[in-house]
């Protein structure tokens, strides 16, 4: 072992110590996230180690009077770690801020339109998340506590994390940097399939079994379909089989398939 590859040991293993989470606040942040319960052992311990390097990388904000615990913080970290367990923290590289609001925040629209008259829309929002800025949550609807016994496909941490490493590439358009072992026209091909879909389900007025907020854009559709995949893996695979498929790659985990206990 030479001088460097030493030092640099050193320096990980400090990093790494500095940032592990404690223990009995890791355990009491997970109790109410639902959406963890699948991960084995091997799995939650790397989590925890990933999700406390986050922690040191970014910064959290409370506004309009949030008091922010730390459970509070972990929980968030603990949801957009799940979403690179099995791909590099680096995936959220390029930002640094997380600004969390203690409800629906109001966000004010400007919008030119083809005549270069201004339109001015007011939206109440969840969530949002911008290319090479924060993301931004409403604790009122990120709190697993109230998703804890709902048994629905919606997550909104996930969500807007999804839409982040769709943007590590530039802007959201519900392609994200695929891995090495997947094909683009795959990609493209199941999603836009799966995405037209849905569109035309909706024009005609039929049942739809995912949140009709996904036919927004393809950007949306690749961020609620990360939110079922982990949240309802079973209801996506059975009615986007293929695009379950490409997620399953992308994320590199299979969560109708990981140890149900921990
Ligand atoms: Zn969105």
């Amino acid at each position: 072992m030479s001088i460097f590859t030493g030092i640099r040991r050193w320096y990980l293993s400090t990093v790494l110590r500095k940032a592990k989470i404690p223990f009995e606040l890791w355990q009491e942040s997970l109790t109410e996230l639902v959406v963890l319960k699948r991960l084995n052992t091997t799995q939650l311990t790397r989590l925890r180690k990933l999700s406390g390097l986050f922690l040191r990388e970014k910064q959290f904000t409370p506004v309009s009077g949030l008091v922010l615990s730390e459970k509070m913080k972990v929980q968030i970290a603990a949801q957009a770690c799940l979403l690179v367990l099995n791909r590099n923290l680096s995936d959220f590289d390029g930002w640094h801020e997380i600004i969390i609001y203690p409800d629906a925040f109001i966000v004010d629209y400007k919008q030119i339109d083809d005549a270069g008259v201004m339109h001015s829309s007011e939206r109440t929002l969840a969530g949002e998340a911008w290319g090479r800025g924060p993301v931004i949550l409403s604790w009122a609807d990120a709190d697993p506590a109230k998703y804890h016994s709902r048994d629905t496909g919606s997550n909104v941490v996930l969500h807007e994390f999804a839409h982040k490493l769709d943007m590590l590439n530039g802007v959201a358009n519900g392609m994200p940097v695929l891995n090495q072992d997947m094909l683009r026209e795959d990609w493209t091909q199941n999603f836009s399939c799966a995405y037209k879909r849905l569109i035309r389900e909706l024009e005609y007025g039929h049942h739809i079994s995912i949140d009709p907020y996904a036919a927004q854009s393809p950007a949306e559709f690749f961020a609620v379909v990360s939110e079922y995949f982990f949240m309802s893996p079973q209801h996506l695979q059975r009615h986007y089989p293929a695009v379950y498929r490409e997620l399953r790659k992308y994320y590199r985990q299979d969560p109708q398939h990981q140890d149900l206990k921990h």
